[in-house]
């Protein structure tokens, strides 16, 4: 017998797998998936009941950037759920096929209407308890033009002591925000890496 098997709606085992995202059917022939520990693994995964297809749930990466433009910071304030009506910087899911700055570009252009020319790594933040790498990048705006788009409620400039800490949307925002600003001080830049637990202080 290959697996250790046992059924989907076993509580104990949709509590040991990592991250649970419910999936039901199996995408390559349609079969009930259940939960397994497929022979030579440590972890349970979702396995096809039929054709034994083998589902690997991974982290998966969130691209932004911390904008400067005339001394202050680009925020946008979230029109979507989580963290609606909160601000953060222009970030978001990669798509496949895109390099990280591509996809820093990209969710710039959707969330503030902007072209940022791009610099070095700022961040890389792992957030283990929502599955995410976050990996933030520096930026400027070449020609200063900015508007909210579709993700955003509103888009606007923020001198550091203007920055909304205690309304910012996510952990991994503020710490890149407060690295940038820790940087810029020390006059030298480099690549922060850190660890946003849910359960920080902010
Ligand atoms: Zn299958």
């Amino acid at each position: 017998m290959p697996y250790l098997c046992c059924l989907l709606e076993n509580a104990t085992m949709m509590n040991m797998t990592p991250l649970g995202t419910k999936q039901l059917y199996c995408s390559q022939c349609s079969a009930r998936l259940i939960v397994a520990m497929p022979s030579g693994d440590n972890k349970p995964r979702y396995v096809c009941s039929s054709c034994n297809t083998v589902f690997y749930e991974n982290p998966k990466p969130v691209v932004g950037c911390v904008i400067e433009h005339a001394g202050k910071i680009l925020l946008c304030k979230r029109s979507i759920e989580p963290r609606l009506g909160y601000w953060t910087v222009p970030a978001g899911f990669m798509e496949l096929g895109e390099t990280l700055q591509q996809a820093a570009s990209r969710e710039t252009l959707e969330e503030a209407c902007a072209n940022v020319a791009l610099g070095p790594l700022l961040a890389i933040i792992d957030v283990p308890e929502a599955g995410q790498i976050h990996v933030f990048f520096r930026g400027t705006l070449p020609d200063g033009k900015f508007a909210a788009g579709e993700e955003s409620l509103a888009v606007d400039l923020y001198a550091p002591e203007e920055i909304p800490w205690s309304d910012l949307a996510f952990r991994s925002v503020y710490i890149a925000l407060k690295q940038y600003l820790v940087q810029k001080a020390a006059g030298k830049e480099w690549v922060h890496t850190d660890i946003a637990l849910k359960n920080r202080e902010s």
